[in-house]
């Protein structure tokens, strides 16, 4: 076990400008556990910057979640970011498993308010004065003012927020409380996040924003995913997966490219690098390497 700290992130900014980075879930049994392990040992050799490991909101993988992010730092070398939710969550919980991480070194955590069970009312979900993402950075940083913390950012608007303007607010306080950068939720239309981007700037928003991409693996999947965040799906990427018909490979070919296109993009206008949300596969982040290349 490493028992080095940890650089954190914001370090990382100052001095490359921009980072790539990787997002895991924790698996649920022994089988995705070495599923992950390999796909760790593949994505070593594209070095990401960091990686980050999800958290089940409500506390459902408290100790999966710790012991992934010890696995894939202790075993591969990553700098690791694991995300903690603060629903279903007093204080005192909350701040066990940030001390239970920076025991072990690690400096940076996501910081979420996450989503309340379905069925639980807001009362009971939300404990101690923990109501939102802003709550949880403040008491992170009041238990480690060294603690680097990413919160969230949604180019396309926070699902329960009453307004675009006022969503902005909430995430400025977010970075007010001691966020030293936002990574997005995912988008596949650029023009969303340069908007967010210039709004965040306008409200005086000045951390890094990182873009979150996710290469598409199903038409399915995607629906899915994109009715529970509010990210719009352009016609044109729909008609391509649908072009594709039922066959997996072409589907992914097709997210590859379309991700691709989108990270090319993103750097060229200037973005601080990139986030891909991979669901635990190291092939399109390592095609998306390659074709970033050069
Ligand atoms: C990069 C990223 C990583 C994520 N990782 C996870 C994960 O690991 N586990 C998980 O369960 N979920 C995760 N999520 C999903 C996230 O938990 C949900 O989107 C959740 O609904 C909001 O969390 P938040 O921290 O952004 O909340 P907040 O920033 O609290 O925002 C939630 C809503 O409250 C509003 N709001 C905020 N402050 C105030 C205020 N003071 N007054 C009134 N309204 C306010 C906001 O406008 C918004 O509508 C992630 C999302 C992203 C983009």
């Amino acid at each position: 076990m490493s028992m080095q700290s940890d650089r954190p992130i914001s370090e990382l900014f100052a001095e490359k400008g921009t980072l790539r980075s990787l997002e895991f879930f924790p698996p649920k049994n022994e089988s995705g556990v070495e599923a992950l392990r390999q796909t760790a040992a593949a994505l070593q050799r594209i070095g990401p910057d960091f990686v980050s490991m999800t958290y089940g909101a409500g506390g459902s993988t408290k100790e999966r979640t710790a012991e992934m992010s010890s696995l894939l730092r202790d075993e591969f070398g990553f700098t690791v970011m694991p995300h903690l939710t603060a629903v279903n969550h007093t204080r005192a919980e909350v701040a066990a498993v940030a001390e239970a991480h920076y025991a072990r070194g690690i400096r940076n955590i996501m910081a979420l308010r996450g989503d309340l069970p379905d069925g639980l009312p807001t009362a009971m979900g939300f404990r101690d004065g923990l109501r939102f993402g802003s709550d949880v950075v403040a008491l992170l940083k009041e238990l480690h003012p060294d603690l680097c913390l990413g919160v969230a950012g949604y180019p396309e608007t926070h699902p329960e927020a009453p307004s675009p303007e006022a969503d902005l607010v909430n995430l400025r306080r977010k970075v007010d409380a001691g966020a030293s950068f936002i990574t997005t939720q995912l988008f596949f239309d650029n023009e969303a996040y340069y908007r967010f981007v210039d709004r965040c700037r306008a409200a005086g928003i000045t951390v890094p924003i990182v873009p979150g991409i996710m290469p598409v693996l199903s038409l399915r999947q995607i629906t899915r995913i994109t009715g529970m965040c509010g990210a719009s799906l352009p016609n044109r990427l729909i008609k391509r997966i649908e072009a594709a018909g039922d066959q997996p490979e072409i589907i992914e070919a097709v997210g590859i490219e379309w991700a691709l296109t989108q990270i090319r993009d993103l750097l060229d206008y200037g973005a601080p690098g990139y986030h891909l949300y991979i669901l635990n596969r190291a092939r399109s982040a390592l095609a998306l390497a390659a074709g970033l290349a050069a």
